[in-house]
């Protein structure tokens, strides 16, 4: 009967009860190590075992009556909290507890809005949430609240949400927000009643449609004083199709409990190895210190060793609705325990799927929160005969940090932001965060990390690439300020990577870091961060490569507080060219900004413009929403010294000709050109400018775009997505190239990391 799903012991606290105790004794609960903290809600209907709304028995009395021993039904009764607002009050004063609502009323919480609402909680309890339903009058309406909790919590499932039932009604529901994890759902199994002692009989007496709803629904069952019908219960999952150990059980005790910790211990064990129950919740009476030291303690050992004897395995059962979609060359069985990990049938896997630029369907996507449990990650995806994405921010354009059927490792957990030392302006920024999220952790210290244009790209994968942002002429590329990088290897060691340790790596972590190892955190030299002019000034590009000419002489004569980028789309038909150029001056003085604008502003008419002074925070646009994958562009990249006649003019023809709907130009030199070439593996110096074309189809593109590329010094490879095996060497010098094969050899000899400009093809 033992299921081997990980014993868990909590306790139920009482909505009516005071609410600074109640909330004493989550926290107390936490302390001393429990599992989880439950309510109950009080139904408007009589509860399921006969029990008045709210009113709980007298309970445990030898193990102690606790201060605040529920109202027995004699005394006066307070009206009972809230069950919502309490499990977040208790959500947010609690760190790690799992939190479980039982018995939620489908009478006053519709089962969309409770769906929606379980989603929220569970985002902000950072995945801690279960939810259990009540009993309506009509056992008909279980089954479609089931469905609708159910439709509601998918949130990537295929929109809109209908659900044409007896009792429930949805036309065009939205389905979300995603719950952090997979949220169990648990039905109640009304107590047999005292009568029918046979446990064979139970359900013919009460209840039987039931014990067939939580047979095929449910992710476990709460059971209410009795486990007499456990049998029942077995047989009914399998009526249904599902193997018995997928419904979970949970005895809530209600009534006398056993006297002495050593008999309720002994009791607890018996029904965890005989009757395969595996949650245990205990009334808010019982005296929790010395439930936790002298009952969990014994519970757990002796059920441990047990299954030990027994070869019972260990593990959370996953629901058949997401065992049907995995893939093909996956051992899910082998994920490591403990790692979240979402499938594809999993609610969170919407948005989890997709990148900014790409739409995916990955078999797995693994999201460790420790640097061991992304070496343990690591070691999963080696084993897998199915490709491997990296992902830190998900907007890799060379890069794709999703695929078909492969493994994603999502370091979005790996978001901190910490400022080391403000004297040195010394900055250790986790891989997973967003530039965004990182602009605005340090504008309170007036400091800033030069980045990109878009707060929305990951730290991960720019800051292993370049990084060419709005102080690039003046504080250079990113990585030119990252001075160590902490990493995971293909093989799992995790070490530090700086100028005294391993050099080598260090240096390839800069410009195709993506290639040798997972970067979890990068120490930054931050710099001053004030406010800044940016401007955005629309001009007229009729004579395109005479404009892109003049702009490139504004940006090289403009001193190094001037950075631009611009940008130009598909000319629409019958209207001249016009361009969008975007100047960022690092000064906070309105006439300083002006000065620096006017050669700009001087180039072509000016038909539009707006000029603020931000903060660095405000230009740097934070995302919005999941990856919907848009687009499946193709990108081509070039570095140009200058923006010479010859450059210009085959620009024009990419952009006249339509091959690109979005040319853009950065502006590099400055700051980026004082670095020595061989200083990282970004190590196109001499280019002042970084060309990026972007288009449907490579067809277009490529013609076009090759006759520009002839001009060009190299590429920058985060914009690059031929495949051509010319453009690795466009990427990386001869002696880059080299030097990187050399360090690749080193650090990930069995080439893991492939997904990102492979330099061992
Ligand atoms: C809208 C947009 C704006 C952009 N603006 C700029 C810009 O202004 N300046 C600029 O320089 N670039 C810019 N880029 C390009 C961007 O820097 C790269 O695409 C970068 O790789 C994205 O990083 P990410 O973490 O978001 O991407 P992801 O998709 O998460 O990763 C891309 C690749 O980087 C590698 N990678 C990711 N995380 C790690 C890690 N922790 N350790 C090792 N390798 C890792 C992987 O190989 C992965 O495939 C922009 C891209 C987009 C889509």
């Amino acid at each position: 009967m033992d299921h081997g799903h990980p014993v868990r012991l909590g306790v139920r606290l009482e909505l009516d009860a005071d609410p600074a105790h109640l909330v004493e004794r989550a926290r107390l609960a936490e302390r001393l190590g429990l599992d989880l903290v439950a309510v109950r809600e009080p139904t408007s209907s009589r509860a399921p075992d006969g029990q008045a709304p709210g009113v709980t028995r007298a309970v445990a009395p030898r193990l102690g009556a606790g201060p605040g021993e529920p109202a027995s039904s004699t005394e006066e009764q307070r009206a009972p909290l809230d069950t919502w607002t309490v499990l977040s009050w208790v959500a947010s004063s609690t760190e790690s507890v799992t939190l479980l609502a039982l018995g939620l009323d489908l009478g006053s919480r519709p089962a969309p809005v409770l769906g929606r609402a379980a989603a929220s909680l569970d985002r902000l309890s950072d995945g801690r949430l279960e939810i259990g339903l009540g009993t309506p009058d009509e056992e008909g309406l279980l089954a479609e609240a089931v469905e609708a909790v159910r439709g509601i919590l998918e949130a990537g499932g295929p929109e809109p949400l209908d659900l044409d039932g007896e009792h429930l009604l949805l036309r065009g529901a939205q389905r979300g927000p995603a719950p952090a994890h997979e949220i169990p759902l648990w039905l109640d199994l009304p107590a047999a009643p005292e009568e029918s002692r046979d446990p064979a009989r139970a359900d013919d007496i009460s209840a039987p449609g039931r014990v067939e709803l939580v047979g095929t629904h449910a992710d476990g069952v709460v059971l209410r004083q009795d486990t007499r019908r456990v049998a029942s219960l077995d047989r009914a999952a399998r009526a249904a199709g599902r193997a018995p150990h997928e419904v979970q059980r949970l005895l809530e005790l209600t009534g006398r409990a056993p006297g002495s910790p050593e008999e309720l211990a002994e009791e607890l064990t018996r029904l965890a190895l005989e009757d395969g129950v595996s949650t245990f919740l205990l009334p808010d009476s019982v005296e929790l210190q010395i439930f936790a030291e002298q009952v969990v303690p014994r519970v757990r050992a002796r059920v441990a060793a047990a299954r030990e004897r027994s070869g019972v395995v260990v593990g959370v059962p996953v629901p058949a609705r997401v065992r049907v979609r995995r893939r093909p060359g996956i051992d899910y069985d082998a994920v490591p325990a403990g790692v979240p990990a979402v499938e594809p049938g999993a609610a969170r896997f919407a948005e989890l799927r997709n990148t900014y630029l790409r739409g995916g369907d990955p078999g797995l996507v693994l999201v460790p929160r420790s640097t061991e449990e992304l070496a343990a990650a690591l070691a999963f995806a080696r084993e897998q005969e199915v490709p491997l994405g990296v992902r830190s921010g998900g907007h890799g354009v060379s890069g794709r940090s999703t695929n078909d059927g492969g493994v994603v490792v999502d370091l979005s957990r790996f978001d901190s932001v910490e400022v080391l030392d403000p004297a040195t302006r010394l900055v250790r920024v986790g891989a997973g965060a967003r530039w965004a999220q990182v602009a605005a952790a340090l504008a309170p210290h007036e400091l800033a990390i030069t980045s990109g244009d878009s707060g929305g790209v990951g730290v991960g994968g720019l800051a292993t690439a370049g990084g060419i942002g709005w102080y690039a002429r003046k504080h250079g590329l990113t990585i030119d300020r990252v001075r160590a990088v902490d990493v995971v290897l293909a093989d799992g060691t995790a070490l530090r990577a700086s100028p005294s340790e391993h050099p080598e790596l260090f240096w390839g972590m800069r410009g195709a870091g993506g290639n040798l190892a997972v970067a979890t955190s990068f120490d930054i030299e931050a710099h001053a961060g004030g406010p800044l002019g940016f401007a955005q000034l629309v001009l007229d590009a009729s004579r395109v490569a005479r404009f892109l000419e003049r702009w490139g002489e504004a940006v090289e004569t403009a001193s190094r507080d001037v950075t631009s980028f611009l940008l130009m789309g598909r000319p629409r038909p019958g209207e001249p060219p016009v361009a969008q150029v975007m100047v960022a001056v690092d000064s906070p003085h309105p006439e300083t900004v002006i000065a620096h604008l006017e050669p700009f502003a001087r180039i072509a008419p000016l038909l539009d413009q707006a000029v603020r002074i931000a903060p660095y925070r405000g230009i740097i646009v934070p995302p919005s929403g999941p990856h919907r994958g848009e687009g499946e562009p193709v990108s081509r990249s070039s570095l140009v010294a200058h923006m010479s006649g010859p450059v210009a003019r085959a620009a024009e023809q990419v952009v006249t000709s339509g091959a690109a709907f979005f040319f853009q130009v950065r502006a590099v030199g400055g700051a980026v050109a004082d670095v020595p070439a061989e200083a990282t593996a970004y190590a196109h110096r001499g280019a002042r400018f970084s060309l990026i074309g972007i288009g449907a189809s490579r067809a277009r593109l490529d013609p076009a775009w090759d006759e520009l590329h002839a001009h060009a010094e190299g590429l920058y490879l985060s914009f690059e997505t031929d495949p051509r095996p010319e453009r690795l060497h466009d990427a990386f010098p001869r002696a880059t190239l080299a030097r990187l094969r050399a360090v690749k050899e080193r650090y990930d000899p069995g080439n893991l990391f492939r997904d990102n400009f492979p330099v061992v093809r």
